[in-house]
């Protein structure tokens, strides 16, 4: 693929593998093995001598190469690896690069800050979770020899902005490496690996798969530092299956149309909820007043399409405002064609503590937002109903 090539060009040819019939974009390989001419030539593949397909399992499979040379294109990176899920791509991240040590900081994914905090100290890893407000704190752990530096910017659910390009700098002064899980902005509006980052992972069930029906996800970097975690995918049984791998790389085809869509009717939605009588306030980037907003217009090309509002009232009132919403659809995801509504106490957060969700400026009226593909007016008009007498 033509590096010059823009993104929505890559979107759509990156990878994909012409057959003999002239299927326009990759088959799918459905199949578990392939078979070889000669035990030679089985070997030459085996022992690494020739690219080529071997067992699904492994990532050996054709689809899967054609996905993973998408997902690679798509955050400008050497290599992809794709996985089952978000969270595999994650903990093959952390076997792999995070046995040093591995400081979260801000308000990462629940899963993330419970395999972080809570599992991998199991296995004798050293972590630390750190709010935005304790980056004063890293430096003093980068210097015990932690090794990995793990965000999210924008982060859920208060769209906190972190200077990935300082943060890679710090990083590797002290030679540990920075991962960005850039779900949230997609490769549409943030490329954390051009600003200095070393790895990008995702939750491909969001943004990237687009429409509520996969569950994938995927590590972006170097190919040296991705080299090694081949093996841990492979052996804790990770890999993406090739229906879903096809499916993924259907949807990255519109990943860019989908997404400035999405940016464009979030800034609506945001705009519309800053100026409403029942709410308090709004998190989302692109609002002038917001306090990430130079950061993110600075590192970010577009602010995405996730915002976070605090009803008046507190966590009863926001409760009925979610129960009231007709599009807006109560469930916890996100970066989908239909519009969801969250309230984090409830969801994303509720296995906190409320001293913790509070420490963390997670308040009870909180309401996360992910904007969908319906028209900005609809969606505000039902936001304005459900608020009605909040
Ligand atoms: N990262 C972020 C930002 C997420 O929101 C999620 C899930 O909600 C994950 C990672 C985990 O992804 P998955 O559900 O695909 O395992």
């Amino acid at each position: 693929m033509n590096e010059k090539q823009g993104l929505s060009t890559q979107c759509v040819h990156a990878g994909e593998i012409a057959d003999a019939h002239g299927s326009p974009h990759t088959p799918i390989y459905n199949t578990t093995t392939f078979k070889f001419a000669s035990t030679a030539d089985l070997l030459d593949v085996v022992d690494g001598r020739k690219a080529g397909s071997l067992y699904t399992r492994y990532g050996l499979n054709p689809t899967v190469f054609a996905l993973e040379q998408k997902l690679a294109a798509l955050e400008g990176a050497e290599a992809a690896w794709a996985f089952c899920s978000g969270m595999a791509a994650e903990a093959a991240l952390f076997m792999t690069h995070g046995r040093e040590g591995i400081a979260c900081i801000g308000d990462a994914y629940g899963g993330t800050l419970e395999l972080i905090g809570s599992q991998l100290p199991l296995f004798g890893v050293r972590t630390h979770l750190l709010l935005g407000s304790e980056l004063d704190l890293l430096e003093a752990h980068l210097r015990d020899g932690c090794g990995l530096v793990f965000l999210e910017t924008p982060t859920n659910p208060r769209m906190e902005i972190f200077d990935i390009a300082a943060l890679a700098d710090l990083a590797h002064r002290h030679g540990a490496r920075l991962a960005v899980d850039n779900t949230f902005a997609s490769p549409v509006n943030q490329r954390p690996l051009e600003l200095g980052a070393d790895f990008v992972v995702h939750s491909a069930t969001k943004y990237l798969g687009g429409h509520s029906d996969i569950t994938a996800g995927a590590i972006m970097g170097s190919k040296e530092l991705l080299a090694p975690v081949w093996n841990w995918r492979k052996n804790l049984g990770q890999m993406i299956a090739p229906e879903t791998a096809s499916l993924l790389a259907r949807s990255l085809r519109t990943l860019v149309v989908r997404v400035e869509r999405q940016n464009a009717t979030a800034q609506a939605v945001a705009e519309a909820m800053a100026k409403h009588p029942h709410v308090e306030r709004v998190f989302h980037p692109g609002l002038p007043g917001f306090h990430g907003h130079t950061l993110a217009k600075r590192q970010m090309k577009g602010f995405g399409g996730m915002l976070s509002i605090e009803v008046k009232g507190g966590g009863a009132a926001a409760t009925r405002a979610a129960d009231r919403l007709r599009l807006f659809a109560l469930a916890p995801s996100l970066g989908g064609a239909e519009s969801l509504v969250t309230q984090p106490t409830t969801t994303t957060h509720h296995g906190l503590t409320p001293e913790e969700r509070a420490r963390r400026g997670i308040s009870e009226g909180m309401l996360r937002l992910s904007v969908g593909l319906e028209d900005a007016a609809d969606l505000i008009a039902d936001l304005e109903q459900a608020l009605k007498d909040a």
